[in-house]
């Protein structure tokens, strides 16, 4: 039941920590195929992705484009601008899912959970009452979360919105 504490542990691949390449460079290296790869928003230093393994629907990580390993390799400036995107998050999240709470988390290091270890990424993930319950209630089965698609147009049309606002 660790997870439920930090389900950001709940892993984020099986299978991408074999290849050669690392994902989160792969998904910094060309916007055109941001919607394939799930890239909801670039920033100017990080970028943020809806995770493919999603454990609550809405299951997205922040990355730094930089590819490091501990938050003592990143500049003031993107570590600010992670914690900047999070809060945009925190609202996008709030209108697309209405949710009681979220979880903020990082995994820095293969023993502390981290499925990507070399580069960092910051999850965050909208939270209800009663989804632990719920999720206790059937042990190991998860609730499925809707599809990806349908996160991925409800966020990424956030932030579409947030950069043509005023
Ligand atoms: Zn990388």
């Amino acid at each position: 039941m660790d997870y439920l504490w930090s389900p950001w542990r709940y892993a984020y691949v099986s299978g991408a920590t074999h290849r050669d390449v690392c994902i989160f460079c792969e998904m910094a290296s060309d916007p055109a195929q941001d919607r394939e790869r799930l890239v909801l928003h670039r920033g100017r230093l990080n970028l943020i992705v809806l995770n493919r393994f999603p454990y609550t629907s809405g299951h997205v990580m922040i990355a730094p484009y930089q590819h490091v390993a501990t938050l003592a390799d990143l500049g003031v400036e993107t570590l600010s601008e992670m914690m900047t995107l999070a809060r945009a998050l925190e609202a996008a999240l709030r209108e697309a899912y209405r949710p009681d709470g979220y979880n903020l988390g990082m995994n820095l290091g293969r023993s502390a959970g981290a499925g990507i270890a070399n580069h960092l990424h910051l999850h965050v993930l909208p939270r209800w009452n009663g989804d632990v319950n719920f999720m206790t209630s059937i042990s190991d089965t998860r609730v499925l979360p809707e599809d990806l698609d349908t996160s991925y147009e409800k966020l990424a049309g956030f932030f579409r919105q947030a950069a043509a606002a005023p």
